[in-house]
């Protein structure tokens, strides 16, 4: 089972960036280089924080040792994170 990044979307995060009793997953999302409780809980950005930097960046994929899944397209990927939460 995959979960998507509540920040930008990329539906493949391995663990639910918070668990049901509410702590995180400490896993870094390959997309935009959020990691759960830590970036939030430690460095205090929110999702909207962390999602707007990271489009103002170009919305490049961040992981150096992941590469991105094939015709991987964060326009479409944010454009679902948008629209599940409507
Ligand atoms: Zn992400």
């Amino acid at each position: 089972m995959a979960y998507q990044c509540p920040v930008c979307g990329y539906p493949g995060l391995e663990e639910a960036p918070v668990s049901p009793e509410g702590s995180p997953s400490f896993e870094i999302c390959p997309s935009c280089g959020f990691e759960f409780g830590v970036t939030d809980g430690d460095e205090g950005f929110s999702y909207r924080q962390w999602r707007e930097q990271w489009v103002s960046k170009g919305c490049k994929w961040w992981s150096e040792h992941h590469e991105p899944p094939p015709q991987w397209d964060p326009v479409l990927q944010l454009a679902s994170l948008i629209e599940d939460r409507s």
